[in-house]
């Protein structure tokens, strides 16, 4: 059967060439050792794959959003996990848009060939949470510099990185009219930044994803290092948020058909009671269930970057495919466990890890429920909540 994600059969059989180099058992070891996939992440560099999104002016491919989602797709789908990279695409977004000329010049050329690494970004807080206008951390101006205080939690990737893109209040929330106003994002270099006014604490979590509090203590940065327009930070943020959206949406129809392609192999072969459990509606109705839902996320996944990459406002899109993408995800991922029974608990079928990564996207990088709130009141209009 044609799935929907039969298309860009370039960039598919490229991608998954090259991830046939990293079986199953590469994945589980990074996995069990809680190590990063380094030499995955810097193979998919060298064959240029994270720079997809990379102008060619700046030497990267110049692609839309739609093939640097096939390229995470992908890699999902063949076991892997693009939590360990995906921040290097989403985050070229808001460099590529809203970055100078100076900085597209001076950061876009060394993160296409490898040089660098931009793969982190620093929003969330502890005391804030979801609440993403009340965020606490200060940027100061003082001179030529800025000067950051304030603290950040399940900052990822951070160990992994050359740089990270910080999201700081400039003006404070009392002087503002909106309070989407006076928030300013910042290119921080993360080894410098470690020398003097910024600690990293890492945070042992059920995935093996590499993330971490951050401590600012009157970091200073230099004030060429403000992206855009100071005060205009949330809007920006919200173009690299839209194509992070998107990107998991596709991670999560990756997992989707992992898992509902290696539950259909298992169920296919194992026989209890004298024939393939398969065999059994019971088993067959979840799994087929679980698929219709893959495909139909796919549908909006392939709306929001049609958006996207016209440069039209994709943000209902974007969070309507990752909501439905997530959901579709868990649910294949439930059905996979479940029909292989108790091999599902032991670590060589990769199933228990691949459960494990995809259910973080009911809460990161945005909560089924916000989603649900977004739709409710900005796109049905009903009574504000918050
Ligand atoms: C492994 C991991 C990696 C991450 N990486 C990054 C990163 O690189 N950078 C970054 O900035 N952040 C990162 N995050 C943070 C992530 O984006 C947040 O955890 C997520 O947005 C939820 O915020 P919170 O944890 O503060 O939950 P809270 O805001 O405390 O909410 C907790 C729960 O309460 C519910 N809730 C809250 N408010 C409402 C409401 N108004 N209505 C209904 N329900 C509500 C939701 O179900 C939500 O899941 C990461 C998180 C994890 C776990």
């Amino acid at each position: 059967m044609k799935h929907l994600s039969d298309n860009y059969q370039d960039i598919r059989d490229g991608v998954r060439a090259l991830c046939a180099q990293f079986p199953a058992e590469y994945h589980r070891n990074v996995d069990e050792e809680k190590a990063y996939p380094e030499d995955f992440v810097d193979a998919l560099t060298r064959e240029g794959w994270m720079a997809a999104l990379i102008p060619q002016d700046y030497g990267g491919s110049g692609l839309g959003l739609a093939e640097a989602s096939v390229i995470m797709e992908e890699i999902n789908r063949a076991g892997g996990n693009s939590g360990a990279c995906h921040g290097q695409m989403y985050n070229m977004t808001t460099l590529v848009r809203h970055g100078s000329e100076a900085q597209r010049e001076a950061y876009l050329p060394k993160i296409a060939a490898g040089e660098l690494r931009l793969q982190s970004m620093g929003v969330t807080e502890p005391t804030t949470g979801t609440d993403t206008t009340k965020i606490k951390t200060t940027a100061v101006k003082q001179g030529d510099r800025y000067v950051i205080n304030g603290q950040k939690v399940w900052i990822s990737r951070v160990q992994h990185s050359d740089f990270m893109i910080l999201l700081a209040r400039t003006t404070p929330l009392a002087e503002v009219s909106k309070k989407s106003e006076g928030l300013s994002i910042f290119l921080v270099d993360i080894k410098e930044a470690m020398k003097d006014g910024m600690a990293v604490k890492p945070i042992d979590n059920m995935v093996n994803h590499e993330t971490n509090e951050l401590f600012f203590d009157n970091l200073e940065i230099p004030e060429d290092n403000l992206i855009g327009e100071e005060g205009k930070g949330f809007k920006y943020i919200l173009t690299g948020l839209n194509a992070e959206r998107t990107l998991i949406a596709a991670e999560c129809i990756g997992d989707g058909y992992w898992f509902t392609d290696k539950v259909t192999a298992y169920v296919s072969d194992r026989q209890v009671f004298g024939r393939p459990i398969g065999q059994n509606q019971g088993v067959q109705f979840p799994i087929a269930e679980a698929f219709i839902e893959v495909e139909a996320a796919n549908l909006m996944r392939w709306k929001a970057c049609g958006l996207y990459d016209a440069g039209q406002p994709c943000g209902a899109e974007a969070n309507m495919a990752k909501y439905l993408a997530a959901k579709a995800s868990w649910e294949a991922a439930n059905a996979c466990l479940q029909f292989h029974g108790g091999f599902g608990f032991a670590n060589e079928y990769d199933v228990e890890r691949k459960f494990r990564e995809t259910r973080l996207y009911q809460v990161a990088p945005i909560s089924t429920n916000l989603i649900l709130s977004y739709v409710a009141e900005h796109i049905l209009g009903l009574p504000r909540s918050f």
